[in-house]
């Protein structure tokens, strides 16, 4: 990454991709293609990550992608390089020791368990175990990112409503938005890149107004950055509506994005889809090995120590900002939320320059990850020059 001081390796992001190194005079002329790719595909919306720092001189956090600013915990480190000797075998495909501790986690059968690259590839299994071509996916908007491209990518229709004034999920609108073409319904609690969370209740009743052959995915990547307080009962959801799942991810405070693990948790005919449809060897044995060692009680410990302290900065970065005068969503993710609108592409490019590298989303607003203290002062650093220029 040539210049760039960082003194923590964390925030040195991507080496430069091979690809960029092979100039069009280097290559051979294509052959014209005539072959004929699925129309639903120039409808798909990219699926834009967040920002790497810029290679520029300037040292930057990167607080653009809701990752851990934390590098994995020991116990991850280790059963990492134990497990390297395996490599030359094909993982489980079963995932029959994750399953199992996951199982026992959440008080299911392990076959209730569906693991996959990422929660991001269970939601999509989710789209082709259920959604037929003009089907229907009601998702909240704006929501992540991923939703829509998975929904159309699988010849779904995706049914997005808007958030309320407060930036928070529209359940009556949603539940509204219901129709016997709707066959799975996505329920982003936190909302990233919103914040707000779902109470126990706010479920509850919208399952009450929702058919029982419709199925409801409450996406809880950012769970442990829940007040425990606040916290709703998906447990007690899920056990008692057998149309619900849960879908939960190792990308978050568990800081093991780079391994692509996440999984659901579902009633068991779901769970059965969910593994027809599933990639084989999708979840990799190293995965598979992270994950597990997450699990293990000291891990645990230090991760849940670790969701405390983000939840602090968090605690801490929304008063200040409110303090300065920003209107602030009661976020209970691990990012804020500003709501820039026509500014928020201006306002990344303002944070950018002074060593923030921030997540704009079109004219909606911005999305600032809680990361380590010096980064989340940074924010209010720029955000007080912001509205001091303003
Ligand atoms: C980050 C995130 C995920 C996790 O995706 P992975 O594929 O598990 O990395 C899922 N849902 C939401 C809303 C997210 O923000």
């Amino acid at each position: 990454m040539g210049t760039v001081s960082h003194p923590n390796p964390l925030h040195c992001v991507q080496a430069p991709s091979t690809l960029a190194t092979v100039t069009p005079a280097d290559a051979a002329p294509s052959p014209r293609e005539t072959i004929r790719i699925r129309p639903a595909l120039d409808a798909l919306p990219a699926y834009v990550p967040g920002r790497p720092p810029a290679d520029d001189g300037i040292q930057r956090y990167k607080a653009s992608s809701n990752e851990s600013p934390f590098p994995p915990v020991q116990a991850v480190r280790d059963a990492l390089v134990a497990a390297i000797d395996g490599l030359n075998r094909y993982p489980d495909m079963g995932a029959r020791a994750l399953r199992e501790a996951l199982g026992a986690e959440h008080g299911v059968d392990p076959a209730q368990i569906a693991v996959s690259t990422g929660s991001v590839a269970v939601t999509g299994d989710l789209v082709r175990a259920l959604v037929d071509a003009g089907d229907e996916v009601v998702f909240p908007w704006r929501s992540f990112e991923a939703y829509p491209i998975l929904v159309g990518m699988h010849g779904g229709t995706s049914v997005r409503v808007p958030l309320t004034a407060e930036h928070a999920l529209d359940l009556d609108a949603m539940a509204a938005a219901v129709t016997d073409r709707t066959r799975l319904i996505l329920l982003c609690s936190p909302n990233n890149p919103t914040g707000p969370a779902l109470t126990t209740e706010q479920i509850e009743s919208f399952l009450a107004r929702v058919p029982e052959d419709v199925v409801v995915a409450i996406d809880e990547a950012y769970r442990e950055f829940v007040d425990p307080e606040v916290a709703p009962d998906t447990a007690r959801l899920f056990a008692e509506h057998a149309n619900t799942v849960l879908l939960r991810t190792f990308s978050k405070i568990h800081g093991i994005a780079g391994l692509r693990i996440g999984y659901a948790v579902a009633h068991p005919r779901l769970a059965r889809a969910l593994t027809q449809v599933a990639m084989p060897f999708g979840a990799a044995s190293l995965a598979q090995t992270g994950a597990l060692a997450c699990l293990q009680p000291a891990a645990r410990a230090e991760l849940a120590e670790r969701a405390a302290a983000l939840r602090a900065e968090r605690r801490r970065v929304i008063e200040a900002l409110r303090a300065q005068g920003w209107e602030v969503p009661d976020s209970q993710g691990n990012f804020v939320f500003l709501d820039l609108r026509e500014r928020s592409g201006e306002f990344a490019d303002f944070a950018d320059a002074r060593g923030l590298v921030v997540r704009a989303y079109g004219d909606d607003g911005v999305r600032v990850t809680i990361a380590e203290t010096e980064a989340n002062d940074r924010l209010l650093e720029i955000a007080a020059a912001w509205r001091e220029l303003s």
